[in-house]
């Protein structure tokens, strides 16, 4: 059976990163491969930017960052953003503390995460007053880094931002003196408060637009095709697919091709997705099967079983196609699943 191809860019990825490091002059740009570098490949993704220079990773569980200490050797730094810090020393695996408890268990290097208004993992202000006023949890500990996370940064004009650039500063003045990680993606593209000593991007390297509802200043990463398995005539009246939810105003010639859920596509496209075949745009119709969905290639007579519908692409880029569904990008991304084959173009 023919299968998806989902082709990654790596030499887009590394383009992007560079664009970043770029954009924040004041320090250095991580590279965030958590769920496998959103879905696309966390391994294959780190290796190139480590090759372009990268030094520093951040994955969110022990179990990502095992993995990815495995394959990219000694070298960069690969901080695990929570999931607890047992064990991770002894795979090289530096921890973010999220808590006072887990800074007065630790020894050796690692960064300190404060809340400023995620309210969700870090140091909250309580502890923080607890610490300015006994410094002593932090013998033995190399502070890396102290580090914390915008809520809003997508957002320039929410007022959040200013209050959590107020509240870090302060933060900070309470803690060793130590270097700074602030920025997400599109915290680097708010400027010079939300600049740091390492920004850590995620979305923005894949090609996600961190700047939404303006022009993506971003390279697009990824490509997704997926083959015609059939083709059929149908005649006005008939309908598509589970519940009849599509019916045919006029003689259409139906494309079946191979993907659904597992695949990364949503319930909730529910006929609005666009494909292009023969670098022609043809709309989905009807529901998406468990492995399946429909595309109505009337207008494209020259389709045929095996040809590739694009799905990801210059036409419907995972932002647009997010869109339609009533997600972001990141969930189309980290949803694509294991039944594709994947294709690196390299850096
Ligand atoms: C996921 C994550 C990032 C990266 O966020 P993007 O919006 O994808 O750039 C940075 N920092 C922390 C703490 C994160 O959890």
């Amino acid at each position: 059976m023919p299968r998806g191809l989902l082709t990654i860019d790596l030499g887009a990825i590394v383009r992007n990163w560079r664009k970043l490091c770029e954009l924040h002059p004041s320090g250095a740009v991580a590279g965030v491969v958590k769920a496998n570098a959103y879905g696309l490949g966390a391994v294959q993704v780190a290796a190139a930017l480590r090759d372009a220079g990268c030094r520093h990773f951040f994955v969110a569980q022990p179990i990502e960052g095992a993995w990815l200490r495995k394959h990219l050797g000694h070298g960069p730094m690969i901080a695990v953003l929570g999931g607890g810090v047992a064990g991770l020393e002894r795979r090289r695996l530096t921890p973010v503390l999220n808590s006072l408890e887990e800074l007065r268990a630790h020894r050796g290097p690692a960064i300190l995460q404060v809340d400023t208004g995620m309210s969700r993992l870090g140091l909250d202000a309580a502890e923080l007053d607890s610490l300015a006023r006994d410094p002593s949890p932090f013998e033995g500990v190399e502070l890396l880094y102290v580090m914390t996370h915008l809520a809003c940064a997508d957002e320039p004009g929410h007022p959040l931002n200013a209050v959590q650039a107020d509240r870090f500063a302060e933060a900070c003045l309470k803690l060793p003196r130590a270097r700074r990680s602030f920025a997400n993606s599109s915290g680097i593209f708010l400027g010079g408060r939300y600049a740091s000593d390492l920004a850590r991007p995620g979305c923005a390297l894949y090609g996600i637009n961190p700047t939404p509802g303006r022009p993506n200043p971003m390279e697009p990463v990824v490509r997704l095709e997926v083959p015609v398995l059939q083709l059929r005539m149908i005649a006005a009246g008939q309908t598509v697919g589970y519940g009849g939810s599509w019916m045919a105003a006029r003689p259409t010639r139906i494309a079946t091709i191979a993907a659904g859920y597992a695949d990364g596509l949503p319930r909730a496209i529910d006929g609005r997705a666009k494909g292009m075949i023969h670098g022609r745009p043809v709309p989905m119709v009807g529901r998406v099967s468990m492995d399946l969905i429909t595309f109505d290639v009337t207008e494209v007579p020259e389709a045929a079983a095996g040809d590739m519908v694009e799905l990801i692409g210059p036409a419907q880029d995972a932002d647009a196609l997010a869109r339609i569904c009533g997600t972001i990008g990141y969930e189309i991304l980290t949803s694509l699943g294991n039944r594709y084959e994947r294709r690196y173009l390299p850096a």
